[in-house]
């Protein structure tokens, strides 16, 4: 048999970080057992579905590199929900006809008055089955009906979750389900479950807020008699504070991580690894996750999100990437920070003065904030300021007129000019290095300064030191 897993976020505007996982998970299934994952934009909401929304979430997918294999559809390289509207209404009916579904004609005011009842009296919230056994001949003028499905009214509903475990809910705690609103659309619960039945989706795999609506769709597939599809429900991801994860924790969705400059490589280690283990290993690559994934390392419990963990693998990935990868990826950020392009020669700079800045950076952000020197003269900072003392003044000028004597602006060079200079007036290096530091860069920490300043070049090394003497 081959493995058919799915991926049917709604379109938000947004592509929310657990939704990232869960799309991992079921990509890294199917890449596991040579199955095959595919899209579907769950787009029945017309409003919030603009064609914006849905390509946040393309976007997202291809930033990932989790690619989908069903695109050849009319207009669009996903299946649509919406598209299939008319589908949907039709198993309604066919259920209907079965008598396995029927016409219910209560007026919302009649189910609120129903809830209202339930309540006061401390029992659960359910539609009663008024409508089940009525005849249509008692229908009410003018009422549009709602099509419910006939639950059944004993037994039990078993879900074998491949996370969870077996469950068994017995039918006297479910009602009958709406299937087909008033207005002819279709719930969630009959679209999800045709379109999964449809699409040949044999594991449907997704966040555990699903969980109880499991139960529901079961009986849809059992009333259809369909094949039930293997179940798997992911834990959670909370934020650090243990409540939803969202915005105010400062990135919640995909494009706030590749924003603030966190590579979809380090994103996908630690969305892996928050739920899912293999052993202690805590570096994994794609490569090695297609190899190993599998449902019996996923994890129970809500994971918290770490952003110093994340940020720790970002590091480590970042220190991987060749660095003309990194130029490319860095340019822009760095772009935004000096407000102009750089130019030609200023990009191979960038190249040529990444070995440096990568091993000091958590996110490409960091190396860009950290790379500006190297372009534009920065201003000095309080603490580069009150390092530049008289004393440390003077080594600035005397350094300006030693840097000129160079022939062969290299690192090698800068720091032998350097070095002279310190051990001829009796200075420790760094009584040295520190002005020229705070000159070069504006601060006190900064990658290794000679390299920088070979870099820099002589012309503007020395306009900056004289500036800040
Ligand atoms: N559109 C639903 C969501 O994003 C899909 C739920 C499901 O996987 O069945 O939560």
């Amino acid at each position: 048999m081959t493995i058919v897993v799915r991926f049917p976020p709604s379109p938000t505007g947004f592509m929310h970080i657990g939704n990232a996982r869960t799309a991992l998970f079921n990509w890294l299934y199917a890449k596991h057992h040579g199955g095959k994952f595919l899209l579907r934009i769950e787009d029945t909401d017309r409003e919030r579905s603009t064609p914006e929304a849905v390509e946040v979430i393309l976007q997202g997918l291809q930033w990932l590199g989790m690619d989908w294999d069903n695109k050849n559809y009319p207009g669009r390289n996903y299946y649509s929900q919406f598209a299939e509207r008319e589908r949907h209404a039709a198993v309604a009916q066919q259920l209907l006809t079965e008598g396995k579904a029927y016409y219910c004609y209560c007026s919302p005011e009649e189910l609120e008055a129903m809830r209202a009842e339930q309540k006061a009296k401390g029992q659960p919230m359910r539609y009663d089955g008024r409508w089940r056994d009525r005849s249509a001949s008692e229908a009410p003028a003018g009422v549009n009906p709602v099509i419910r499905l006939k639950a059944p009214l004993t037994g039990e509903t078993v879900v074998r979750d491949l996370v969870l475990g077996e469950v068994t809910v017995q039918n006297t705690q479910m009602d009958d389900m709406v299937l087909l609103r008033a207005d002819g659309t279709p719930t969630y619960m009959l679209a999800v479950v045709v379109d999964d039945h449809d699409m040949g989706i044999t594991h449907v795999m997704r966040g555990d807020d699903h969980f109880t609506n499991t139960f529901r769709q079961v009986q849809i597939y059992k009333a259809m008699g369909w094949d039930v599809p293997q179940f798997a429900h992911f834990p959670m991801i909370l934020g650090p504070d243990g409540g939803k994860l969202s915005k105010r924790h400062g990135a919640a969705s995909v494009t706030d991580f590749r924003d603030q400059g966190y590579l979809p490589e380090a994103l996908i280690n630690y969305l892996l690894r928050l739920c899912w283990a293999h052993g202690d290993d805590e570096i994994i690559s794609v490569e090695q996750a297609i190899a190993w994934f599998d449902m019996d390392g996923v994890g129970k419990s809500a994971a918290r999100f770490d952003y110093t963990k994340l940020s720790s693998l970002n590091a480590h990935y970042i220190k991987q990437r060749p660095d003309r990868e990194l130029t490319q990826l860095v340019q822009p950020f760095l772009e935004t920070r000096l407000s102009r392009a750089l130019t030609a020669a200023e990009t191979a700079r960038l190249t040529q003065a990444m070995p440096d800045l990568k091993p000091r950076a958590q996110t490409l952000l960091e190396i860009a904030d950290m790379a500006k020197f190297y372009f534009d003269a920065q201003p000095l900072d309080e603490k580069a300021q009150k390092l530049l003392t008289p004393e440390a003044k003077q080594v600035l000028t005397d350094l300006a007129v030693r840097l000129d004597t160079l022939d062969d602006f290299t690192t090698e060079a800068v720091e032998a000019a350097c070095r002279g200079y310190a051990e001829e007036k009796g200075l420790k290096l760094g009584n040295v290095a520190q002005p020229l530091r705070a000159a070069i860069s504006g601060s006190t920490v900064s990658p290794p300064i000679f390299g920088a300043v070979a870099l820099i070049g002589k012309d503007e090394a020395q306009r900056r030191l004289r500036s800040a003497a």
